[in-house]
């Protein structure tokens, strides 16, 4: 049985609490919320932090606001589960709510955040392994080791973006809320990754994600397709979050986002220009789902091999499609099309 390492939490009240002691302990420190992705990996000494500093008591940081006319705004702290459910999130951002009730197991989604969802650690098959495992092949340059097992002449790390929330809150047009020293910042979600294994977040290690704030539905549909190997819970190897703003049944404007591809959320820009100004046609979404695999380019560092895990973005491309051209407009449906 794999235990926990000591360390000391010191539990928050309020956000400035939080933003205080990360600036005491500095790299000694990380944040916990719902704790479900940071524990385990502090039992497999992934991360080996010796002050925690919990968020769980922060109020503020949790709760959907906002209304169909100003968009929502939803805190960081706020269970998958409560984001899966919340009526709003459902009817205006179905595929947020889709995705969220997607991560992991139901217990997992009652303590898990939608904050740890989008800081979620990246992914590989030589890193979420145990000490012992890890220490058995030499480690590798993510943690304790100096070289890189999947591509051993890269100077980088190509572990895998892997949360469900993150390309959906991409494709909606998301922004992203943080909270550190200097004060409060809000961006665009996607300038909150960097495409890197190790470095795998833009925002400042002593910054704290406040909010997810979502922009008016206004027109748009959404849909979200997760593969992975076991329905019931899996991290995706593919993750595929499509929005599409419509103007009766002629597209107006889209996004298509891939997760676990690389080690950021992958944006298909020349695919979604495709769809502008067509209809969701049989002939429109083969073009379509044909030029939105280019930028999926996985590697053979998680579940499936990548070849199968590209030819599946393609397939799961028309899928989304197929599913926005059946959407009404501010369609509600939460059901699982893995
Ligand atoms: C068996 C299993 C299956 C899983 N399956 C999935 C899956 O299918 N899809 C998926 O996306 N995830 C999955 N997860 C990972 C995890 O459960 C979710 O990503 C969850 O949303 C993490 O949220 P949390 O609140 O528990 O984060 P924590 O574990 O508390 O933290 C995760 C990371 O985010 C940081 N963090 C947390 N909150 C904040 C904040 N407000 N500001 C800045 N940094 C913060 C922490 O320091 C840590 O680095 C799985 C985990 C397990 C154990
Ligand atoms: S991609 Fe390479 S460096 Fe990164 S976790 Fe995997 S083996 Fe390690």
């Amino acid at each position: 049985m794999m235990r926990l390492p000591p360390f000391e939490y010191l539990p928050c009240r309020t956000i400035a609490d939080a933003v205080k002691y990360l600036s005491d302990h500095g790299s000694a420190a990380m944040l916990v919320a719902g704790g479900t992705d940071l524990f385990p990996n502090m039992k497999r000494r992934q991360f080996e932090p010796r002050v925690l500093v919990g968020l769980r008591g922060i109020r503020e940081l949790v709760g959907v606001r906002g209304d169909r006319a100003r968009g929502l705004t939803i805190g960081a702290g706020t269970t998958l589960t409560s984001v899966a459910t919340h009526s709003d999130v459902v009817r205006d951002y179905p595929a947020l709510a889709t995705a969220a009730g997607l991560v992991s197991s139901p217990q997992l989604r009652n303590m898990g955040t939608i904050g740890g969802n989008v800081c979620v650690d990246t992914r590989c098959n030589y890193y979420n392994q145990s000490f012992a495992w890890r220490k058995a092949i030499g480690f590798c340059m993510k943690k304790d080791g100096d070289i890189c097992l999947v591509a051993p002449g890269s100077s980088r790390c190509w572990a895998v973006s892997s949360s469900d929330t993150a390309p959906v809150l991409w494709s909606l047009g998301a922004e992203v809320r943080v909270v550190g020293p200097a004060g409060e910042r809000t961006m665009p979600i996607q300038a909150l990754y960097r495409d890197d294994g190790i470095e795998y977040l833009a925002k400042r290690a002593d910054e704290i994600v406040t909010e997810l704030v979502l922009p008016p539905a206004d027109g748009w549909k959404s849909a979200y397709l997760k593969l992975r190997r076991r329905g019931s819970f899996d991290f995706p190897v593919l993750g595929v979050a499509i929005a599409a703003r419509m103007d009766g049944d002629r597209v107006r404007d889209a996004r298509i986002v891939f997760g676990a591809v690389a080690s950021t959320p992958r944006e298909s820009r020349d695919a979604a220009q495709l769809l502008v100004g067509e209809r969701l046609t049989p002939d429109v979404i083969a073009r379509v789902a044909d030029r939105a695999a280019g930028p999926s380019k996985p590697l053979d560092n998680t579940d499936f091999t990548h070849p199968y895990r590209k030819k599946m973005t393609r397939v799961f491309v028309a899928r989304a499609l197929r599913k926005i051209a059946v959407l009404p407009e501010s369609g509600a449906t939460h059901e699982e099309i893995s």
